[in-house]
């Protein structure tokens, strides 16, 4: 399927037989109101499949079958045999990574690549692996205390219970996986809820943990709206965590709903992340590395690093490189193999996004590359935006400041490091940053003082199951990926023994 079409995707098996059902207690069941909303093509407009809509007697129902398959056999099975099914699944993923990245560049428009960049390995599955590993790895520690006698203490790590994962839609797959592979690593249960914008694939891994052997009820997943069933499932009593990725604001919603039974809430947020380019930086990798950090998956990102301060005397040169830049980008519809530059996800999201090159351009940046919608032939059908640079930015435009979501730089001159730092940092988001030089003296400074959970140098958007990422300030709370990841889903219980 190296050039597949739209219709090969949807003659796929897994797209046949009617709208797609919620996965509840090993079940595919229909929604308890018996509604379906539609699965969008965001390169066409067509829709390419109908989905349960799910709803609070469903979420009621999922987190039913969740806690029965936390109370039951999971919750005694060997550390070695958690580990045993997430390796099965990372095989199972492996096995059907062509097809999962099928649904994922059809339902949310991140384009295939060409056949030979693709990689043979699943990132996916990597983190699946990762996470097997430590399944037999949660330990507590022994603690020597101070009391008189002979008391003996020593702690345990225990799975937190009945997870809610609620995820956005710009990496469907890396979307799911973040959050099942701990649950499985821990022996948490959980509820899944996909972003109503791309929800195939978590519905196409849903098949493939009965295959991996995944007890029935440990992983359930419900489709629907965010404000409906996923406001359900932030407030329910019985739900012991929410791991969420999505915006700032439904994060503040979340931190609020959960505070009724004080459930965990872990929240990879938003981001308006700063991208530092000094002038003794390799300006032949800083431009493209800087704007691929920008316009990679349609800037749908949440740690783009969409602010580029440029030391002045490269700004001029910069500034043109990076437009040159964007203008070259072949942006198109995701299923053909030559498109670097895929849609926005929804309609919703190409408002969204051209209302912010307008109000930019009314705040006086100076548009040097796209700021427009695409509507040339097939693409009119589409939400296709130009990859876009901004200029002579200010630090108080609103486009230096909001998260955006879509594929547009804002660049800005700076003068010496102390003033780059403080500007840097004059954001409510901490989620990461980036440095552009030569000298490892400055590469260090900024790793140090930039405020966010990650720091790239003279690179971008890199990731690996091993390092923690996550955000500083309302970019979020907690990490996931690493062992910090799991913390995040362990009680910590501490036993005292009197041996007397
Ligand atoms: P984005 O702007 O990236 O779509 P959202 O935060 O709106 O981010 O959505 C991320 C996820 O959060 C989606 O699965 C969405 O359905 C869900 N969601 C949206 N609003 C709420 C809410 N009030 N309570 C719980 N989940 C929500």
């Amino acid at each position: 399927m190296s050039t597949a079409t739209s219709s090969d995707v949807l003659a796929l098996p897994f797209l046949q037989g009617g709208p797609k059902k919620l996965l509840i207690g090993g079940e595919w069941v229909d929604a308890a109101s018996g509604r379906t909303f539609p699965a969008v093509n965001p390169s066409t407009g067509e829709v390419i499949a109908e989905l349960a809509e799910g709803d609070a007697a469903d979420a009621d129902r999922a987190v039913a079958a969740a806690r029965a398959a936390f109370e039951g056999p999971w919750r005694r099975l060997k550390p070695r045999d958690r580990q045993d099914i997430l390796w099965a699944l990372a095989d199972a993923v492996q096995e059907h990574y062509e097809e999962l990245r099928l649904l994922e560049v059809l339902d949310m428009g991140s384009p295939i690549g060409p056949r030979k960049s693709r990689p043979s390995r699943a990132w996916e599955a990597s983190v699946l692996r990762y996470f097997a590993g430590w399944a037999t790895k949660i330990h507590g520690e022994t603690i020597p205390n101070s009391m008189p006698g002979s008391v003996f203490t020593y702690t345990l790590k225990e799975p937190v219970g009945v997870v809610a994962a609620i995820v956005p839609w710009n990496r469907p797959i890396s979307n799911a996986i973040w959050k099942i592979a701990p649950v499985l690593a821990t022996g948490c249960t959980m509820v899944l809820k996909p972003a109503e914008e791309a929800s195939l694939v978590a519905l196409r891994i849903g098949e493939l943990l009965a295959e991996a052997g995944v007890p029935d009820g440990v992983v359930n997943i419900v489709t629907g709206f965010g404000e409906t069933v996923g406001a359900a499932l932030t407030q329910h009593h019985d739900v012991d965590k929410v791991a969420f990725t999505g915006s700032t604001a439904t994060g503040q919603h979340i931190i609020r709903a959960a505070a009724g039974n004080l459930k965990r809430v872990s929240l990879e947020l938003g981001g308006k992340s700063p991208d530092v380019v000094f002038a003794d930086a390799d300006l032949s990798r800083a431009i493209p590395g800087a704007a691929m950090a920008v316009f990679s998956n349609s800037g749908q990102v949440c740690c783009a690093g969409t602010r580029i301060y440029v030391e002045r005397p490269v700004y001029d040169e910069f500034v043109e490189g990076v437009s040159e830049f964007a203008k070259k980008l072949r942006v198109g519809n995701s299923l053909d193999p030559q498109t670097q530059i895929g849609p926005l996800v929804s309609a919703e999201q190409l408002d969204r996004v051209l209302g912010y090159l307008e109000l930019g351009r009314a705040e006086g940046a100076r548009t040097t590359a796209g700021g427009r919608r695409i509507e040339t032939g097939d693409l009119a059908r589409g939400y296709f935006v130009e990859p876009t640079v901004f200029a002579d930015v200010q630090d108080d435009m609103r486009v230096a400041r909001e998260e955006i979501f879509g594929p547009v730089a804002c660049v800005l001159p700076f003068d010496t490091i102390d003033e780059v730092v403080a500007r840097a940092n004059d954001t409510t988001f901490g989620l990461s940053g980036g440095v552009w030089t030569r000298d490892v003296g400055k590469a260090h400074r900024l790793a140090s003082e930039l405020r966010s959970g990650t720091v790239w140098v003279n690179t971008f958007l890199l990731f690996d199951p091993a390092v923690p990422f996550g955000g500083y300030r309302m970019s979020g709370w907690g990490r996931e990926m690493g062992q910090h990841a799991l913390d995040e889903y362990l009680n910590v219980k501490s036993v005292w023994i009197n041996t007397d």
